[in-house]
């Protein structure tokens, strides 16, 4: 999964990651058994389908929203030799096996 966390406490349910995300991940709930709150939040609904864009991170005006700096370098662009993350390091980015980034 590529989101690292969410914070439900401040998640105030404003919807604006569910727009900003490209791959339709996220969805609001109401829901007490699956967020604890019966208040409108957000849950990861499809985790396979994130990619690690940071969109839902960067546009979440309570800085809800954790996302794992590494992406998945979607399969028609990968690599014969197996290279499949590009991880986001401080002075460059760094393609990384799959095994290797897990
Ligand atoms: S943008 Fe932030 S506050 Fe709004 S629903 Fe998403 S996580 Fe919650
Ligand atoms: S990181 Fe990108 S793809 Fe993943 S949930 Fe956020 S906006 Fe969607």
């Amino acid at each position: 999964m590529a989101i690292e966390s969410i914070n439900l406490e401040t998640c105030d349910g404003c919807n604006i990651c569910i727009d900003s995300c490209p791959a339709d991940v996220l969805r609001l709930v109401d829901n007490v058994q699956d967020t604890g709150f019966d208040t409108w939040k957000v849950i990861i609904a499809y985790p396979n389908e994130c990619h690690s864009c940071s969109l839902c991170e960067m546009d979440c005006p309570v800085d809800a929203i954790k996302v794992e700096k590494t992406m998945m370098i979607p399969t028609p662009f990968q690599s014969h030799d197996g290279y499949k993350y590009l991880t986001f390091r401080k002075g460059g980015v760094k393609a990384e096996k799959m095994a290797e980034a897990r």
